[in-house]
């Protein structure tokens, strides 16, 4: 067997499969439990007829992939862009099915996506209150469990807009705990200012950090200073200005160009494959938290691991988003609700012991962080199959 089966570093799919692999690899893997693991369980895809605002009817493609459901219901949001695929939700269900087992809460690994341009339809957090009020229709009765990231009026849970954004910072807390940093002497770079960049710098910056670098698709700032995140949050989240245009500016640069800048932290949390065979060399930072999935390319991770970048995989580090859906459902089926400061502690005491786990577990077997992540994860996957019975 090839050290890494990738053809097209750019396939998130070969990516997403080429991890799997490595950790099966080292894990010493049964024939059986390995087939068992690397498929998914089903895949539906769907065309769905919709009248739009104009009147026309028009059909889109949307797929369902369910990669496993051993731990628990399927857990994976729904991707719309006019992009997706049938591969790319493939890779995305199985990153659902590690992620909450590194976690550890018990869900099943699930992704949807339509083939839509989102950009030119109605949008929100109300769509998940229209799935949950088709799927109650047909059971006949309200069962608000069923989809996560709900209003909060509607079995929505409190703290979810901002947990993956905060899973990073506690992620990032630890690791400047484990290199006895100081989060005022932390120069970080954050590229994407979408939800999780922008709650990830926001949290970051009231927490002490220095914000040098930021990102989003038009472009990058780089400010040694530091950013006003506030001011930056109104300039680009209230008024929907571009990034690059804010006034307190700084040196222009492309929307990649600003991973390579000098910081001790940088938080990719845009899209896919930012930092590959490449540009890996170029990276300056002594930690990289992946807040978005895949941003790191499977043939990237060797040139960081020589480089002897502390690398916070994406499994992990954006995971805070998947444990707050975890806590919205048990919310749901309590009938009870929990104060945002409930909701933090808990994701605080989740994130932390994972990033512990993940950490000794690396040291303990002498592979990287996110082999280790993968190798424990796919263990705990292949435990239940076994206690379940599935697999002798
Ligand atoms: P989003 O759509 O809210 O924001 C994306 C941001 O990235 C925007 O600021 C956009 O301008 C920027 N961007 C897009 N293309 C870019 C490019 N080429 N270069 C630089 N910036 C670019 O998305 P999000 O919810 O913040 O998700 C970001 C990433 O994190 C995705 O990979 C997503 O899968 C992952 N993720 C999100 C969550 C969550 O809870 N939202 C949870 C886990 C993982």
């Amino acid at each position: 067997m090839a050290t890494l089966a990738v053809h097209n570093e750019f396939n998130v799919y070969e990516s997403a499969d080429a991890r799997f692999e490595a950790a099966a690899r080292k894990l010493g893997l049964e024939d059986g439990l390995y087939r068992f693991l690397k498929y998914p369980n089903k895949e539906i895809t769907v065309y769905i007829p919709v009248v739009l605002d104009t009147a026309r009817l028009e059909v889109f493609i949307g797929y369902r992939v369910h990669h496993s459901i051993v731990r628990g219901p399927g857990k994976g949001g729904i991707r719309f862009a006019p992009t997706v695929t049938l591969d790319e939700v493939r890779a995305l269900a199985s990153w659902m099915t590690w992620k909450c087992a590194v976690v550890n809460i018990p869900f099943g690994g699930a992704k949807g996506g339509v083939v839509c341009d989102p950009g030119k339809l109605s949008h929100g957090e109300q769509t998940m209150a229209w799935i949950m009020d088709t799927y109650s229709m047909h059971v006949r009765h309200t069962e608000t469990a069923v989809v996560t990231g709900k209003p909060i009026d509607l079995g929505g849970s409190r703290g979810r807009q901002e947990a993956t954004g905060r899973g990073v910072l506690i992620n990032c807390d630890r690791a400047l705990a484990k290199f006895r940093m100081l989060r005022v002497n932390t120069r970080v770079i954050v590229q994407g200012f979408g939800n999780v960049g922008s709650m990830a710098a926001m949290l970051m910056y009231d927490a002490g950090y220095k914000i040098v670098g930021v990102a989003d698709i038009h472009g990058a700032l780089y400010n040694e200073r530091g950013f006003d995140i506030p001011k930056l949050m109104d300039w680009v989240i209230g008024q929907s200005k571009p990034l690059p245009d804010f006034p307190e500016g700084g040196a222009k640069m492309s929307a990649n160009e600003i991973l390579f800048q000098p910081a001790e932290l940088i938080i990719p949390a845009a899209i896919e494959n930012q930092i590959t065979s490449e540009n890996a060399h170029r990276l300056q930072a002594r930690i990289l938290c992946e807040g978005a999935n895949g941003p790191t390319t499977a043939l990237a991770d060797e040139i960081l691991d020589r480089k002897g970048i502390f690398v916070i995989p994406d499994i992990l580090a954006n995971a805070g988003g998947v444990t707050v859906s975890y806590f919205e459902w048990v919310q749901d089926r309590q009938g009870f609700f929990w104060s945002e400061k409930e909701v933090n502690d808990r994701l605080r005491e989740v994130i932390e012991h994972s990033f512990e786990e993940v950490i000794r577990y690396a040291e303990t077997h002498h592979v990287n962080n996110r082999v280790a992540a993968y190798m424990l994860a796919i263990d705990r996957v292949a435990f239940a199959l076994r206690e379940r019975g599935i697999y002798a």
